[in-house]
């Protein structure tokens, strides 16, 4: 029932890698719309063979310009649905497709139009199979995940709301025996560090003055020395600026201030601080935004100084122990049982779709479904075909289990 004949998977292999071809052909960088709605164009027809119902919306990417944004959908109509996710643009413009001992180099042939690719080849297999889709499948590819991701972030936040679990196309990685699925990837919070203290100068008055810029340093020591290797939260100390209030309030005018002996006499009364801190979950969130707080009011009381401490942007965590886990799994044991070794990747540093999930500690989701290759965003980005033809077959087993 699950098996069909090899040359039938032979024939698909071939067609799959022939229009993964045919899309890195087209140049779609973030920002082309003809090229976006070519790429877009391409999949509806691709898509409609295996009676998914496809609609091309357009929807304003953060330059204010209209992008195409791919919904196809199976039968299924309301109710909850299973969101595959994914996106249509490159960071570069296309050049000419190049097959080299079972590579393919070609722009976004990796990120990730190999995994565009590889859900068309999962198509196939399944109806060479005689296997339904899951009928409440629907697709989501948007056109701006390598720019400002303003219609990516929406569009994973609006679309999962009534998810039932998410998969997420992108590439996973090779390894010496096998290749990885992602389970987590880190969220992040961005904060503020404000310091007042007390200007003197520093020959005539030095003991009664209070440096803001001492205060603050010393916060961001201690604070950069809160991160934990091995998968606990990191602080990043983007910038601190300190100085006399003027100075910092306005360094726009006073910039030229900098490598001159002008106020180095004057004890310093303003630092500001910057950064973010990022986690693999709510609890690690909680727990350093908390020591953070904590150190603020400790550095203050010990400085004599006053200090703020405010959180900016959060960007939420994928908990790799969170509900995706049976699913990711699942996956490993699928892939197994087709000799294939996935290893779980339980901590990706950047942040990608699951991220901007609507409520992403309910939501079951498997990144890096993709196949693996290597150079992303760079001219020599290849994709390994064996692997897309391991993961065609990889996601039309798991499609067929859900
Ligand atoms: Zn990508």
């Amino acid at each position: 029932m699950n098996a069909i004949a090899g040359e039938v998977l032979d024939s698909i292999s071939t067609a799959t890698v022939e229009r993964l071809k045919q899309l890195c052909a087209i140049s779609s960088e973030s920002g082309n719309a003809p090229g976006l709605h070519r790429v877009a164009a391409f999949l509806r027809a691709e898509l409609e063979r295996h009676a998914l119902r496809v609609e091309i919306l357009e929807e304003t990417d953060a330059n204010g310009h209209p992008q195409p944004v791919l919904v196809a959908r199976g039968p299924g109509s309301g109710g909850r649905h299973l969101l595959l996710l994914g996106h249509m643009d490159t960071v570069l413009s296309a050049i000419p497709p190049k097959l080299e001992e079972g590579k393919l180099f070609a722009t976004g042939a990796l990120d990730m139009k190999g995994g565009l690719a590889m859900l068309l080849g999962a198509l196939d297999v399944l109806a060479a199979r005689e296997q339904h889709l899951p009928t409440d499948l629907l697709l989501v590819l948007v056109p701006d995940e390598e720019s400002e991701s303003l219609i990516s972030g929406n569009a994973a936040g609006r679309w999962s709301e009534r998810a039932r679990a998410v998969l997420v196309l992108e590439p996973g990685q090779p390894l010496a025996n096998g290749e990885t699925l992602v389970a987590g990837r880190r969220g992040m919070t961005e904060w503020k560090l404000e310091v007042t203290g007390r200007a003197a100068h520093s020959g005539l008055a030095y003991w009664t003055g209070r440096s803001a810029v001492a205060a603050a340093a010393d916060w961001c020591a201690r604070a950069q020395g809160l991160s934990r290797r091995g998968g606990g939260p990191t602080v990043n100390i983007g910038r601190l600026v300190g100085g006399g209030a003027d100075f910092v309030q306005d360094l726009a005018r006073h910039h030229d201030m900098l490598g001159t002996s002008r106020q180095l006499n004057v004890v310093s009364d303003k630092a500001v601080a910057e950064g973010e801190t990022r986690f693999l979950s709510i609890r690690d969130r909680d727990a350093v935004l908390a020591d953070l707080t904590a150190l603020a009011e400790k550095i203050a009381a010990e400085h004599e100084v006053s200090v703020t401490f405010t959180i900016g942007m959060q960007v939420p965590p994928v908990d790799p122990n969170g509900p995706g886990l049976p699913l990711v799994h699942r996956t490993v044991e699928l892939a197994a049982k087709r000799g294939f070794h996935l290893e779980i990747e339980h901590d990706r540093g950047g942040i990608s779709f699951p991220n901007f999930l609507a409520d992403p500690a309910n939501t079951p989701v498997i990144d890096g479904l993709g196949p693996t290759g290597d150079g992303m965003h760079v001219r020599g980005e290849y994709l390994n075909l064996d692997s897309l033809a391991r993961r065609a077959v990889l996601l039309a087993d798991l499609l067929a289990t859900l």
